[in-house]
């Protein structure tokens, strides 16, 4: 039988597949700059956004490097795209809103929970002195420690676990930053935070979310603000809903 895949013509059409493949998914390199400070113009800077740190923390990181190859032209779009896991990278906004609402000072030392893609942890790298970052899923935890590690990143520790239970041994934070959603404050969070420290922490059921923003004033945390969202769940190792 004269199947396709011994035919002459397998390997030439296999080849052109995979270099049509190739140029389609990615872009030149300048079009990434410019498209990523078209990003901070228009969605960060236009919108509100005004620490300095942030802005050019989110003009330096490029998050092109933090989604799979088949969204990377949409890196810069105005919209979460799935980092695979059936899990997501925050619209760029939402990174610099949550962001900017910690008031983070460069000695600061922060945790992340749902490190995900690792471009929020990134952002918080340029910023802040130490980052410490815990996801629950093992491949995207694996595969956003080896990006950072690659991209030179020295001060964000990964740690592959439940965020539930935060990093004891690391406590206490100047700011932590939830960007998973559990139905209540974890407790192990509110203990882990310095007095005058801020938290922002998406609560709430899965279609009714808010983003609160919290700071510790004498041991009791004190909402600031909040803000209507939508975030993925929290959940713990076995995938149960927190
Ligand atoms: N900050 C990420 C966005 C991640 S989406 C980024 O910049 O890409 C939220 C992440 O939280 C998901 O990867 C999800 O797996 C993770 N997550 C959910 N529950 C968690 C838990 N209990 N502990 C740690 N991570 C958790």
């Amino acid at each position: 039988m004269n199947t396709f895949t011994n035919s002459r013509l397998y390997k030439p059409v296999m080849m052109l597949v995979l270099l049509t493949t190739m140029f389609t998914q990615y872009l030149p390199a300048q079009d990434y700059n410019r498209l990523r400070n078209k990003m901070v113009d228009e969605q960060i800077v236009r919108r509100g956004i005004t620490s300095k740190p942030v802005v050019d923390a989110m003009r330096a990181v490029e998050r092109h490097r933090f989604v799979p190859a088949n969204v990377v032209k949409e890196a810069y779009n105005d919209y979460p795209l799935p980092i695979g896991e059936g899990q997501t990278i925050s619209q760029p906004y939402i990174v610099g809103y949550m962001t900017e609402a910690l008031s983070l000072k460069p000695t600061d030392r922060v945790l992340e929970i749902g490190t995900g893609s690792g471009y929020q942890a990134a952002i918080l790298g340029l910023i802040v002195s130490e980052v410490y970052t815990i996801e629950v899923i093992d491949a995207l935890g694996v595969r956003a420690e080896r990006l950072l590690r690659e991209l030179g990143y020295k001060n964000i520790e990964v740690r592959i676990g439940d965020g539930y239970a935060g990093w004891p041994e690391a406590a206490p934070f100047d700011a932590i930053i939830v960007t998973c959603s559990p139905t209540k404050i974890p407790q192990p969070l509110q203990e882990q935070l310095a007095e005058g420290g801020r938290m922002i922490i998406p609560v709430g059921e899965q279609y009714t979310q808010e983003l609160i923003l919290l700071k510790k004033e004498k041991g009791n945390l004190k909402p600031i603000s909040r803000l209507p969202v939508m975030f993925v769940p929290m959940r713990d190792s076995g995938g149960k809903r927190y």
